[in-house]
């Protein structure tokens, strides 16, 4: 998941495109967004809810996604969510070195929220994270 393309996963999220096909990911008919997750990229923080740095993925192509994608092959879950909302993003955190203020790297691909305005000047975002809404498990 982390291999997608930096420009292509941030496009993903804010148009909630799918991942796969590039096309929109809500369901018309359901007014809903299917969503495949694996454990390694969601964080429930609710019920219903969770943060992911994974775009949607259409049900045209959740079959695809599934045979070609290791990691969902794995562990996976499929949901329909109402709704996403843009909460931070995840990033490498630096800090100034003794050497010449070379940035010395302290933690790999932290969550950084948009309202922790104290981590940014330190960060260097390399995903977008969304807060996933009324998500609703799907058996296949
Ligand atoms: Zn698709």
């Amino acid at each position: 998941m982390r291999k997608l393309n930096t420009r292509r996963q941030w496009l993903c999220m804010n148009k909630l495109l799918c991942q796969v096909c590039g096309s929109p990911a809500a369901d018309p008919e359901m007014r809903r967004i299917p969503w495949a997750l694996t454990s390694t990229v969601f964080e429930r923080i609710a019920p219903d809810g969770g943060r992911t740095n994974a775009p949607p993925t259409c049900w045209s192509c959740i079959p695809k996604a599934l045979e070609e994608c290791p990691m969902l092959r794995e562990d996976f879950a499929v949901y329909t969510v109402a709704g996403a909302t843009s909460t931070g993003v995840l990033a490498d955190l630096y800090e100034p070195g003794i050497i010449a203020y070379l940035p010395i790297l302290t933690k790999h691909n932290a969550f950084v929220a948009w309202d922790a305005p104290r981590h940014h000047g330190a960060a260097l975002a390399v995903a977008h994270v969304v807060e996933l809404h009324g998500m609703k498990p799907v058996a296949l």
